[in-house]
């Protein structure tokens, strides 16, 4: 999985406009910022809300890729269960 994921990611190209942050172990749009009790701490931290990863690295990407992504990685699914 980890290196179907790497695939896929290896195809992203950075682009300017409207970004979208997803999970970097279950690759889920499903991302919220972590409230944090200490106000201070510069550090951003972000929660899954799908597989419950909760940390400051994340894959920021376009909107138009995100859904690229999405497509490849069923199409990819779906490819392996039908082996
Ligand atoms: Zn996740």
């Amino acid at each position: 999985m980890l290196k179907l994921v790497f695939d896929v990611l290896s195809k992203i190209k950075r682009r300017k406009g409207k970004t979208i942050k997803l999970c970097p172990i279950c690759l889920s749009p499903k991302l919220k910022p972590a409230s944090s009790i200490s106000g201070w701490l510069i550090h951003e931290s972000y929660k899954c809300l799908n597989c419950g990863y909760e940390g400051v690295i994340y894959i920021e990407v376009s909107l138009e890729e995100a859904e690229k992504i999405l497509n490849e990685l069923k199409k990819q699914k779906e490819k392996l269960e039908n082996q």
